[in-house]
This record gives structure tokens, sequence and C-alpha cells, in this order.
């Protein structure tokens, strides 16, 4: 074989440190603004920010923090949550953030696995810590995120305040070249069945998938945006928009941890935010308050929505009332997150609006960077033809190869089983069906609970919507709705059932109705189909 010819390019590591550095010094003045959690609004600049990160990569050396050491995180979107991505990885070390709203024992579980020998976390997981601290001896050092004035007594060894740390440091560090390969973040997936996972990004995945999701068919992120990401940073790296704010050097709005409609509301219009993300709970809670307080969103133009099927009349309602674009997304921890995102096609164009808007309820197509098949029980692919629904398996630069210290290969010939069950039509869009574990099986045949609840949310009275396999008889499992009504509204079992005959086939509509107050959520802010079916599992269907 003849030798190659190879390029004549530089080779400049695809590091995190490079994005904070460019932001610094292309777009210093920008702002990066913050809701924090000792009351109050944080302001400053990408110089401030990359000023501070290089005094807190000192700190972290004065500690002994090495490459590859995981240093962990328990905290909102915020400032100080933001220079520690950022000092952690672009040193060599490993962020790994934790999801506060896992069980405490998970918590522990997680960071005796990870660890972790250093955990930084906000005031107000102070109580959790306290809880934790005895059962995580791998930690040798815990950092308050906050300063001296809001300093707590906890009983809690080897405490420091963030603040202090930092300030005694020296702002002169230089970030360090390594390995792109290198790990940069450690994020585990929520572990509704079993232990958690650990996925670990290395810079270029993360560099590659921030890239990415700036893409003007993806997220459309620009120097002319002002970003809030409603996703937690707790959570895969609030879809990695810390990173990708930097990248193209926008303003960031981060909301600690006022994530109810009235405090979003107040931070869009004051801060000018023109674009958001969040999972679709976030979104029913704002369009509540928007609707029961008569406000209007001025300065919001899109918003994308994922981590959860989204209604079409929540879709809608943004579009038509407020005058937000509202597309929708799919990815998994596994997968950094993005996988897919719903922007039309040049040929979609000329279609009138209701096929346009058929269309964009889906979950969308992958950038360049992500591949997508369905499969059947043998694994062997199913047409593309937007009918045939299957496994869903991904391939690509910023999808798992294996998870932290994980003793089974989870890819299947090259590819990441995901778990969820799709279509994908001749153009590429994706629909999710629903998680496995979720499709109802009636008669050997399957129902999609997804386009249930789709239907149910048309109701204007309707919150929220979930449906769930309950046992029957003869058919195995029926579909059975639960819904959340409105606050103050009205709708009776009855104009529900009627939603359905017309839309969906007439073997999928819900044997029985039921309403509750609320829905059991899990950590990363989705309906737990899992508590629901455990809390009616003796529910009696009509003619069962
Ligand atoms: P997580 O790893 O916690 O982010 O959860 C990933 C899972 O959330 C996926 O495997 C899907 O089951 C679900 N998911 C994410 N986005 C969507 C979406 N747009 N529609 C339906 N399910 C989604």
């Amino acid at each position: 074989m003849s030798t190659p010819l190879m390029g004549q390019m530089m080779e400049v590591p695809l590091l995190v440190s490079s994005l904070l550095k460019h932001a610094e010094r292309y777009h210093g003045d920008t702002e990066i603004v913050s809701r924090t959690v000792e009351g109050g609004i944080h302001r400053y600049t990408y110089a401030d920010a990359g000023r501070r990160s290089r005094q807190l990569a000192n700190a972290l050396k004065r500690i002994g923090v090495g490459r590859g050491d995981r240093v962990a995180t328990l905290a909102w979107n915020g400032y100080r949550h933001f220079e520690l991505y950022y000092a952690i990885s672009g040193s060599g070390a490993v962020v790994h953030t934790i999801n506060p709203r896992l069980f405490p024992e998970q918590i522990a579980w997680i960071v005796n696995h990870a660890e972790d020998r250093t955990l930084c976390f906000d005031l107000t997981f102070a109580p959790l810590v306290e809880k934790l601290a005895p059962q995580c001896p791998t930690v040798k050092q815990w950092v308050v995120m906050t300063d001296r004035a809001h300093m707590p007594e906890l009983k809690i060894p080897n405490l420091i305040c963030y603040e202090d740390w930092l300030e005694a440091e020296s702002d002169e560090f230089e970030w360090p070249e390594f390995d792109e390969k290198s790990a940069a973040c450690l994020c585990y997936t929520s572990g509704t069945t079993g232990n958690p996972k650990g996925a670990l990004y290395s810079h270029r995945s993360t560099i590659l998938h921030a890239y990415a999701i700036c893409l003007p068919d993806v997220m459309n992120v620009s120097a002319r945006d002002c970003i809030l990401p409603v996703v937690p940073m707790f959570h895969v790296s609030a879809w990695t928009l810390p990173y990708a704010a930097p990248l193209v050097g926008a303003k960031i709005v981060f909301p600690g941890a006022a994530l109810d409609g009235a405090s979003l509301h107040e931070l869009f219009e004051s801060e000018g935010v023109t674009f958001s993300a969040g999972v679709p709970t976030v979104w029913q809670g704002l369009l509540q308050h928007l609707q029961n307080n008569k406000l209007k969103l001025s300065t919001l133009k899109r918003c994308v929505i994922g981590g959860s099927a989204c209604p079409p009349a929540l879709m809608k309602t943004f579009e038509s009332d407020y005058g937000v674009k509202i597309h929708h997304a799919w990815g998994m921890t596994e997968l950094s997150p993005l996988g897919t995102f719903n922007t039309l096609k040049n040929k979609h164009l000329k279609l009138p609006a209701d096929e346009q808007f058929e269309i964009e309820t889906k979950q969308g197509r992958p950038p360049f960077g992500i591949d997508l098949k369905i499969v059947d029980a043998d694994g062997r692919s199913l047409p593309r033809d937007g009918k045939a629904f299957g496994d869903l398996m991904v391939r690509g630069g910023w999808v798992i190869s294996g998870y932290y210290k994980g003793d089974k290969d989870p890819l299947s010939d090259g590819w990441f089983p995901t778990g969820d069950v799709g279509t994908l039509d001749p153009d590429g869009y994706l629909q999710i069906t629903d998680r496995s574990k979720d499709v109802i099986k009636s008669g050997g045949e399957w129902i999609s609970s997804i386009d249930l609840e789709n239907v149910a949310c048309e109701h204007p009275a309707v919150a929220q919507a979930a449906v769930i396999g309950a046992y029957h008889p003869k058919w195995d499992e029926r579909p059975l709705l639960i819904v959340v009504k409105k606050q103050g509204q009205d709708v009776s079992r009855d104009e529900i059932m009627q939603l359905f005959p017309g839309k969906v086939a007439k073997w999928w509509i819900p044997d029985d109705v039921v309403f509750a107050d609320e829905l059991p959520m899990t950590a990363t802010g989705k309906i737990s189909k899992l508590r629901l079916r455990e809390q009616f599992k003796e529910h009696k269907l009509p003619d069962a």
C-alpha cells in the first residue's frame, strides 16, 4: 500500500479551556448574569469569568487536584458552577456533575463509584452534604460555593469557603495542552432501574457536540443571542449550553434555583433573553403563569424542548399566543445529550402551515455527527418509511462507547441501543413512540403512550397527561389515562374521552381516565411512569 500524503495543518487539540480563552479574548465584555442562591442578581463578563477560572485552577492545584481526578459539583446553574466547569476540565481534571434530586443513598453511591476527591456545593445543599459526608470517604475536601459572609456552621470536616479559596490565588495560569481524548466531564444516568451509570465525555466529544448544537439547523445560537438554560448544569451539562455560549460569544443568564414561571418570566424580560431550553414541565409551568397573569414575552424568540415528548398543544400555544418558536429535540445522557433537533428543510417551506406543524411535532432529524437506525427484535434494520417502528440505535462522535468502570460492553455491532422505540421517515425525522419499557402491549400489539398523551393535552383545561398500561385480563394491558387539570379549570371524564375518536385508532382509545392532583416526577424532570404503574397497580378498568 502506498504511504498516504498527510495534510500540513496545525494540530490544535479540541480542549474545553479553549472555549473560555476564545470568549475572554473576543467577547470579553459580554455578560454572564446569575440569580444567586444567597439572593439577588450577580453580573459579570467573560473576561471576569476567565480571570476567576484561572484563580480557581491555581486553587485546585494547591489542594492537590491532578490530571484525571474527579471533582464533583452539587449546584444550580450559576456563575460559580460555570467557573468550576472550566477550571476543573481546563486543568485536566474531570468535572463530575451530580443531580441533587436523586435520593441521598444514590448520591453517596455515585460519589463512591466516581471516587470524587473534592466536592463543591451550593448553600442550598448544605443539609444534604452534612448527611452525605460520613458516607463518602474518598472526598478529602468539601467546598461551599459562597462567600465568607454567607458561610454556614456545618459539621463537615475539611470544609472551605469558595471565595476565600479562590481569592488567595493569582490569576496567572497557563491552561495546559493535553490529549483531546482525555475525560472532561462525568455525568451519571438517573438509574430508574438498577444503579446509575456514568457517561464520561471527552474534551473532543464536548467540543464537537458544542459546535453541532450551534448550527443553524440545530439551536442556531450566535453572539447576538442571550441564552437562558433552564436545563440544569447538574444533568448532561445543561445540554452543553455552558460550552456553546462561549463558543459563539452569547450572553448567558443563569436562573439559579428559581425555576418557577414567575421567576423565569422576570429574568426573560429583565435580561432580554432570546433563546432558552428546558423539559416540557418547565414550559407548562411558565405557560400557566403567563396565562393566569395575562403576561407577554417581549424578547424570547426560540426555545428547545426535549427530555420528554413535547405535547403539540404546548408548541402551538407558545407560537400563536406568544410568538415563540418551539423546537422539539431528542437526546439522552449517553449522547451528551443531543441526538435530533427539529427544523424544517427547504422543500417543506412550500407546505401549508398544518403540514409543516405535523413535521415539527416529531423529535427532529440528526445533525451531522450522529447516525440513527431502527431495528426489529433480531437486530435487522427496519425501513425508513415513517411507519415501521422499532428499537432506536445510534452512532456518533459524542455517543458513549462504554460506561465509566462498566464491566459490560453496551454497544451492539458498534451501535448504541437507546432503549427508545420510534419511527424514522424518508427525510430522516425521528418520531419517538415510547421508552421501550413504557409501550403499552395490548393483545400483542403496541400502543404509543406519547400519542395518547398528546391528544389529551389538546384540551385547554389539561395541564399534564400520562398514559400507562393497566392490567387487563383479556388484553394483558390497556391504556389508562391520568390527567392533572390546570389550576381553577374543570373538565370531565367524558369530555376527555371525546377527544380521541378520529385522532387515533379505535383500539388505542384509553379504557379509563382518572384525575390526579399531581404526577410523580423523576430526578430529571420527567413523569415517572414507573411510579405511576406502581400507584395504579390495583386499578380496575371499567370492562375488565
Ligand atoms: P436522560 O438520559 O435522563 O436525559 O433521558 C433520556 C431519555 O429521555 C431518552 O432515552 C428518551 O426516552 C427520553 N426523551 C428525551 N427527549 C425526548 C423527546 N423529545 N421525546 C420523547 N422522549 C424523550
